[in-house]
């Protein structure tokens, strides 16, 4: 479906981000993949998508808490694969404090990475996607993007960010041919998460499921985390030609945790 298409994903080496990119990759998108990690375990990921799906698979280490390194990325993406088709603003990171003893530059690193990223990709890639009249922006927004939790003040201010950046870029591109939406899920299983419910087992000296049935229950009425493969499948949805008329969504995959 995507024969052709070229995507760039931010933090997809792992996570959400490395589930959206094998979505993509096999549908017969070409793929730039992006995100810290071990050099070796990369350039596995690397191969091992390229090789199953016989697509392009690159990858650039751009730390996305800098502007500039954003704007290579998009670049560097252009260049190598020729265009950026679609675009997903994935990479975050989470600090969990009260907003009295919340560091300033943890603060200043949450918003650079789970907001202003997106801002500098978008701007710098999407003069080609109006060139060519199609594009596909999807950036990972989540629950807390929509409704808060206390102790995650910069996660929950750069998430609701993203939804509201979501809608402007809809509205300024709605008859470009391009779409700009946002997958909000709630709990998923990945290693952002696997460090809450550690701390969470430790805090209160629990076993790793209790952990993982308690974190659920507070939030998550379907007390089942949603599967990476799952927003996989959601970015797929996204970038097909029955979605060509959803713009400015905040696309929620939460259990029910936002119909409370
Ligand atoms: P993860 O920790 O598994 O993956 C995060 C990715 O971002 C990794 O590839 C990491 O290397 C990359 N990254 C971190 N800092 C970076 C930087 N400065 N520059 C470039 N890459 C960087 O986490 P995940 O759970 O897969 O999270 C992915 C996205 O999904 C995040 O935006 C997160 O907020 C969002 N999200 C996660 C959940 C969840 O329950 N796991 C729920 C809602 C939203």
């Amino acid at each position: 479906m995507l024969k052709g298409k070229n995507a760039v994903v931010t933090g997809s080496t792992s996570g959400i981000g490395e589930a959206i990119a094998r979505a993509l990759a096999a549908q017969g998108a070409n793929v730039m993949l992006n995100g810290f990690g071990d050099a070796a375990a990369i350039e596995k990921l690397r191969a091992e998508i390229a090789e199953k799906n016989k697509v392009t698979v690159l990858y650039n280490p751009a730390d996305l808490s800098k502007g500039e390194d954003c704007a290579a990325l998009v670049r560097d993406a252009e260049v190598r694969l020729g265009s950026i088709d679609i675009l997903v603003n994935n990479a975050g990171i989470q600090f969990v404090a009260p907003i009295h003893e919340f560091p300033v530059d943890r603060w200043n690193q949450i918003i650079a990475i789970n907001l202003s990223s997106a801002f500098h990709t978008i701007h710098a890639a999407l003069p080609g996607m109006l060139a060519r009249k199609w594009g596909r922006i999807i950036n990972t927004g989540s629950t807390h993007g929509l409704v808060a939790s206390a102790n995650k003040v910069a996660y929950v201010a750069a998430k609701h960010g993203i939804v509201g950046l979501t809608k402007v870029v809809a509205l300024e591109t709605a008859t470009s041919g391009i779409t700009c939406n946002a997958i909000c899920p709630g709990w998923v299983l990945t290693p952002l998460v696997q460090k809450q419910i550690d701390d969470r087992a430790a805090r209160e000296k629990i076993d790793i499921k209790k952990a993982e049935h308690d974190l659920l229950a507070e939030k998550q009425p379907s007390l089942r985390f949603t599967k990476v493969e799952d927003i996989g499948g959601m970015a797929v949805f996204l970038c097909s030609d029955h979605a060509q008329n959803i713009t400015g969504a905040a696309l929620t995959l939460d259990g029910g945790w936002t119909a409370q």
